[in-house]
Parts: structure tokens; C-alpha cells; sequence
């Protein structure tokens, strides 16, 4: 079964031709996508677009509140909880998320990224919800925090992994899942991800595009407008399958398999 666990369909890229969107997914064999929520707005957008389009795609839509890291600014410490919890309360809502640590460009500064992510792990806790997370260039702290929160939180899943070996055996000893993209798939900048990309446990892996960014340099025909969109997911399998053992159908499968188990979808 083929799940997208991260699509950002709230992008104004997709203004105008989403229903087109979602029935190319459906017509790839997409049986779900999960939508990215990055920030109270971008969450609210997310969980309109499932009610929206629930009539002509039943089962097919679901999202995640949260706020990236980049926008850590907008967190509140006596608003944001409350306004994640009335999005989280909405049947939509499968993860709590995206959140976590970005120390690359430090959009926000680290010590408001921090109290945002320590709220949203609390708030998985509270609600025995699972995290969708984001890292980059911050594992060691991002590693702490979650280490020192892992007896108390459910499940959690790496979106868009592209670091190292020895990071990604760190987040397999915690018992988090890893979200692979398109990345895998670029024969430049993806080539470390390519080599250990047979390392993950097949039961942890699941696929995201993480539309409209990070379309598959491996398709055999390139949209003219550059955008990624759930419907490319086979290209993100394809890629994962030329550096594993297993079938694409065998990835498909199992990937759908993990992905409904750990959203609950
Ligand atoms: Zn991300």
C-alpha cells in the first residue's frame, strides 16, 4: 500500500489544482497521504484540506499539527499548547508535528526552537499521539532531548532523513522510524544517503515526497513546473529499491504496512 507520510499540499503551489493533484495520486495507486502541518496556520489549512475533499477521496486524507522549526518564532508558551491541542482534537490530526530541531540556517534561534519542540513532546505525551519530526545539523541536542523523553513518548518518525550512518543508529536505538524522499534518489547530493540506505530496518522505513519540494531526480519525465506531488511517491520507492534488497512491491507493502500502524490510519 502505497502511503506518502509527508505531502506540505498546503503550499499555495497547489492553489489552484489540488482536486487534479489528488486524483493523479489516486490514479499512482496513492491509498493515503499524510499532510504536513508547519505551523497553526499551515495546520489549519491541512485539516480543511481533508474536510474539503473527504467526499470525492474518503480515507484517503490525513494531516499533522505543528510548527517547523523555521517557524518557532510564532511559539507562545501560553497560547501555542493550547491551539496544537484544539487542531490535535480534530479526527484528521494522526501526529503531532512537524517539529523538532533546525540548526542549519537557524530561522528561528535555537532556544525558542527547543521550547517549541519540548511542548510538542509534551503534548504527543499527553495525548499518546506519534511525532513527525524534523532535524537538520542538530542530532546531538535533537538526541537528548529525545532520549531523555523516550520512555514517555509513543512513536516518532525521522521525515526526509539525510544525515549519517552513525545518526541514523541513534535513532534506530531510540525505536524511532525513518521517513525516506526523494532525496535518495538525486545522483549528486543523495549519494552518502544511497549507501546506507539498506541499514534501516525494513519495519522502520516509510516514504514521503515532501510535496512540492524534492522532486525525484530519477523520473523519466520532469514536470515543467518543477513541482513534486504525491503521485511521483513510485519514483521515491524506485530509488530506495536500487539500493536495497527487497522488490519495490516488497517496500510498498511493508512501508504502507508500518505507515497505518504508526498514524493509525
Ligand atoms: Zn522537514
Amino acid at each position: 500500500m502505497l502511503i506518502d507520510i509527508g505531502a506540505n499540499l498546503s503550499s499555495q503551489r497547489f492553489d489552484g489544482d489540488i482536486a487534479e493533484v489528488l486524483q493523479h495520486a489516486k490514479n499512482a495507486n496513492l491509498e493515503k497521504i499524510v499532510i504536513t502541518g508547519t505551523s497553526i496556520a499551515e495546520s489549519q489549512a491541512a485539516i480543511d484540506l481533508c474536510t474539503t475533499h473527504t467526499a470525492d477521496f474518503p480515507d484517503m486524507l490525513y494531516a499533522t499539527a505543528g510548527i517547523h522549526p523555521h517557524s518557532a518564532d510564532q511559539f507562545d508558551p501560553q497560547s501555542t499548547s493550547i491551539s496544537l491541542r484544539r487542531l490535535a482534537a480534530h479526527p484528521s490530526v494522526v501526529a503531532i508535528g512537524e517539529t523538532g530541531l533546525d540548526f542549519f540556517r537557524n530561522l528561528a534561534a535555537p532556544d525558542i526552537q527547543q521550547r517549541s519542540f519540548e511542548a510538542h513532546l509534551e503534548l504527543a505525551i499527553d495525548l499518546v499521539m506519534p511525532l513527525f519530526l524534523h532535524e537538520r545539523n542538530a542530532a546531538t541536542r535533537q538526541l537528548e532531548i529525545l532520549k531523555a523523553h523516550r520512555d514517555q513518548f509513543h512513536s516518532a518518525v525521522i521525515h526526509c532523513f539525510t544525515s549519517d550512518r552513525k545518526t541514523l543508529y541513534k535513532y534506530l536505538d531510540l525505536d524511532l522510524h525513518i521517513g525516506i524522499t526523494g532525496w535518495v534518489c538525486d545522483e549528486r547530493r543523495g549519494l552518502d544517503l544511497q549507501k546506507i540506505i539498506a541499514d534501516i530496518p525494513l519495519n522502520r522505513l516509510m516514504v514521503e515526497t515532501d510535496s512540492p519540494y524534492l522532486l525525484p531526480r530519477n523520473m523519466a519525465f520532469s514536470p515543467k513546473n518543477n513541482r513534486n506531488e504525491p503521485a511521483f511517491l513510485p519514483w521515491v520507492v524506485a530509488g530506495i529499491a536500487a539500493h536495497r534488497a527487497e522488490s519495490e512491491a516488497q517496500i510498498i507493502a511493508q512501508t504502507g504496512a508500518t505507515a497505518r500502524q504508526f498514524f493509525r490510519i
